[in-house]
């Protein structure tokens, strides 16, 4: 089944207020890329839309009004969603929640990078789908940053910790059929979201040292992008500032 492309009298008021919250949070990005002195082109930050809960006719919306990248966390939802956007080849997909290893061949089938790798038994059975299915994977090593005496394990949002992210950034980077492009980040609750993303930026600049290549830098959601900019970040994912309250997780 493949979806309509947007544009009837219908749309317009949902294309309007995508536009209207799009341009809300570049203005957002780019004051802060000034605040940070990082206006330059050659120090890009790119904004992943985060589509998860809304419709594959937000995501052509979204395409429409200029979007590239979007990113989605539930592979169940994200395989149909994706089959149905009529302007697929214009977008980056990236798969940015828990994954467990049966789902490997499937995100692969329509994710263009996986953000939330966490662990050498994932990274192996990435690149082994990759392989598969002839391509090459785009792979960001996810790191938890709850430092001791935290709030603990921040249950659902995954990550290897600081000390191993190298070794599993090793482990990527010789990964046939996955290109290793950096680290990912959520910043836990309740901590302060500079220090966690300058703690990211600490881990991502050491693996960079190993791996050139490794230079993305994913963290800041729709409440924390300034700290995100701030602390060196490449890529942002940004989901409710641009599409709205979604229902709570299930
Ligand atoms: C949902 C989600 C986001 C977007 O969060 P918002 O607060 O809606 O901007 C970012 N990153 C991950 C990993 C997510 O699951």
């Amino acid at each position: 089944m493949s979806g309509t492309l947007p544009g009837g009298p219908h749309d317009d008021q949902r294309t309007g207020e995508l536009a209207g919250a799009l341009g809300r949070v570049h203005a957002r990005i780019d004051a802060a890329r000034a605040a940070a002195g990082r206006t330059g082109p050659d120090d890009p930050v790119c904004l992943v839309v985060v589509t998860k809960f809304f419709p594959a006719a937000d995501v052509d919306r979204l395409a429409a009004l200029g979007v590239r990248d979007i990113g989605e966390n539930r592979d169940q939802e994200a395989a149909a969603k994706v089959a149905d956007v009529v302007l697929r080849d214009r977008l980056t997909v990236h798969f940015i929640g828990q994954l467990q290893t049966n789902k490997v061949r499937s995100v692969v089938s329509y994710a263009d990078v996986v953000q939330s790798v966490d662990r050498p038994k994932l990274a192996r059975a990435l690149g082994r789908a990759a392989l598969e299915a002839g391509g090459e994977l785009q792979v960001l090593v996810q790191v938890s940053l709850e430092t001791d005496g935290a709030v603990g394990p921040d249950a659902g949002r995954g990550g290897v910790s600081m000390a191993a992210a190298p070794g599993l950034a090793d482990l990527v980077a010789a990964t046939d059929g996955l290109a290793l492009r950096g680290v990912m980040a959520v910043a836990p609750l309740g901590a302060d979201p500079a220090r966690a993303f300058a703690d990211l930026r600490r881990v991502r600049d050491g693996i960079q040292e190993q791996h050139p290549e490794a230079t993305w830098m994913s963290a800041g959601m729709s409440g924390d992008l300034e700290a995100a900019v701030a602390a060196g970040a490449t890529h942002l994912r940004v989901g409710t500032a641009i599409l709205g309250s979604r229902p709570p997780h299930g």
